[in-house]
């Protein structure tokens, strides 16, 4: 009743809490946050300085005892009192222009599959301490698959592979829940990680990792393009320790991205290869789902496509799929209830 009451007020909340980037869907309003999700500390006073967007810009420029940290590096909450914290203030900034008390929202928020009671707890309770009236957990896999409009309740099989920062997350759903699923680390940081390499180990140049990621999306490709690329890579010559530009072809970043894009290719190959056959007709008819903006690397889709013999889709607005999934997901809570994991809130296990 009370429950029912404080709901009136509130504004209900999707959350995609990715390792790079956190989104915040309000019910009725669509995205309103759509934010990096990084953290900026003062170690000495163990002071939160800065959240999202203001704190990435702090990312390599901060004096020793600042740190502008991901909290979910590796898709999981490895900072459980930070991530608490950056819970806490976009729950609060959507709430912040509401002339109400107490608004305890219902909050949707994706967490990758696969992730072991201990760390889905911690994000549930992190939801909670933030103030969530009521939380409920959805794959990662499975609110990117409703945001591209499949119809995941369906008997059909459906294939998703979300590319995030952190992690690349491949899933077979059908039926309303995921029949075969894989995680792994290789996703947009680990490209980076390879620009940053490439760099240093063919010109001794040391890059930072924004710059790594600007080359990688300007010019980064999976396959050969049909126009020439060019990119420059300004960082420090370790040699003389100056500044140094070094131009770079969409060719030579294509051959530093080569072995972790073969690697991803080749995972996808392998969840396709273990689909039982039913299942595998029905995604050879309507296609991979690629999303998370991974999935944006240049003719990387045509590379899956080459290797699975499935034809790819690139989901619209890659970026947003798992976020707007969480939002279908609290516009038609009864009715999906059955493609949440189970949780306090959400009652029955699946
Ligand atoms: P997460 O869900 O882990 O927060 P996102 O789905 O927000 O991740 O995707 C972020 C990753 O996508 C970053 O590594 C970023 O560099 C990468 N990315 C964004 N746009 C592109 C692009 N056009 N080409 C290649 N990678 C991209
Ligand atoms: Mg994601």
């Amino acid at each position: 009743m009370l429950n029912r009451f404080l709901g009136k007020f509130s504004h209900d909340v999707g959350i995609d809490l990715g390792t790079a980037n956190t989104l915040v869907y309000v019910r009725g309003r669509g995205i309103v946050i759509n934010e990096p999700s990084v953290v900026a500390l003062n170690t000495k006073s163990g002071r939160i300085l800065a959240i999202g967007e203001e704190a990435r810009r702090m990312v390599g420029k901060t004096p020793a005892h600042i740190v502008a940290s991901r909290p979910l590096v590796d898709g999981v909450v490895s900072d459980f009192e930070i991530t608490e914290q950056m819970l806490k203030y976009f729950i609060g900034r959507v709430h912040a222009d509401s002339h109400v008390f107490f608004p305890r929202p219902r909050v949707v928020i994706g967490i990758p599959s696969g992730v072991t009671e201990v760390e889905r707890r911690a994000v549930e309770d992190a939801a909670r301490n933030a103030g969530a009236r009521e939380v409920y957990l959805i794959e990662e896999p499975m609110a990117a698959a409703i945001g591209a409009r499949l119809d995941v309740q369906d008997a059909r099989g459906n294939m998703v592979v979300d590319i995030g920062g952190g992690t690349t997350e491949v899933a077979v759903i059908s039926l309303g829940g995921i029949v075969l699923s894989k995680s792994l680390r290789i996703a947009g940081d680990k490209l980076n990680e390879d620009i940053i390499n490439y760099a240093r180990e063919e010109f001794k140049l040391l890059l930072g990792v924004r710059t790594a990621e600007d080359i990688k999306i300007e010019i980064g490709s999976a396959l050969p393009l049909d126009e020439r690329l060019e990119a420059s890579m300004r960082g420090r010559d370790l040699i003389t320790g100056l500044p140094k530009e070094i131009i770079v072809s969409d060719k030579e970043i294509r051959a530093a991205l080569a072995s972790s894009v073969e690697t991803l290719a080749h995972s996808i190959k392998e969840v396709v290869e273990q689909t039982p056959p039913e299942l595998l007709a029905d995604i050879m008819a309507s296609g991979i789902v690629l999303a998370g903006g991974g999935g944006l690397l240049r003719r990387f889709d045509e590379l899956v496509a080459r290797k699975t013999q499935i034809p790819v889709n690139i989901a619209d607005d890659p970026l947003t799929a798992v976020v707007r999934g969480t939002g279908i997901v609290l516009e038609n809570i009864d009715k999906l209830r059955e493609v949440l994991v189970e949780t306090e809130s959400s009652g029955t296990p699946k």
